[in-house]
């Protein structure tokens, strides 16, 4: 399963391990720290918890956009 880091667009690429999943996952790529939920494999949500820099306007609305159905 792959989830895309909405701070630096870099796309994880999961295991199985994350299909019943809820928590925090941390981008290797930026040190951003996501808070990602998964249910049978598809992603539910995803936001961010923690940005290693200072977070745009641009970034905040892509978040609210983010939620996945
Ligand atoms: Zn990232």
């Amino acid at each position: 399963m792959k989830i895309n880091c909405i701070l630096c667009g870099h796309n994880f690429d999961l295991n199985d391990t994350y299909d019943d999943y809820e928590g925090e996952v941390k981008c290797w790529v930026c040190g951003g720290v996501l808070d990602i939920k998964v249910q049978v494999g598809k992603l539910k949500s995803l936001k961010y918890v923690k940005t290693p820099y200072p977070v745009s306007e641009e970034t905040r609305t892509a978040q609210e956009q983010t939620e996945i159905v």
